[in-house]
């Protein structure tokens, strides 16, 4: 992983989205994610772990995904010291829940407790290809906390 120096800030993106807001239902999507990461090609993307360090869902639990121990695999060719996070949702088609963006807060203020001054980013502001992540709604507002 290396000295962190960011976080990323993603959503699952489904086209359908994510509302549900039982724990079950986001371990359910959340082991649906990580058997796409895992499976090899062409039938996922054949990585050693679900490519994202934390997720959090519609209800604002956090997920602790990935070990910080280890790069993640969430922006090609940026993932050294960068923390992923995939905010379960898709929102390009919905607004962030109150209690998701409440936790998505928590989260951020709270590595910046532990690791210092990081640079906070939606995945769009960093990746090499055009992308729509974390989408229109939650990409604005990190825009409000972004430095
Ligand atoms: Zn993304």
């Amino acid at each position: 992983m290396g000295a962190i120096s960011a976080i990323t800030i993603h959503h699952s993106g489904f086209p359908e989205g994510f509302r549900a807001t039982g724990t079950e239902d986001a371990a359910e999507n959340l082991r649906f994610i990580l058997a796409f990461h895992t499976a090899p090609p062409p039938d996922g993307r054949g990585w050693a772990d679900i490519g994202y360090h934390f997720a959090i869902d519609p209800a604002g639990r956090m997920w602790e995904l990935r070990s910080l121990q280890y790069q993640g695999a969430h922006v090609k060719n940026h993932n050294a010291g960068n923390i992923g996070v995939v905010c379960l949702g898709n929102f390009d088609l919905h607004p962030l829940p109150p209690e998701q963006w409440a936790a998505l807060e928590r989260l951020i203020k709270g590595g910046e407790r532990y690791l210092g001054r990081v640079r906070i980013m939606g995945h769009r502001d960093i990746a090499d290809e055009a992308t729509s992540c974390p989408g229109e709604h939650l990409y604005h507002a990190l825009a409000a906390i972004q430095r």
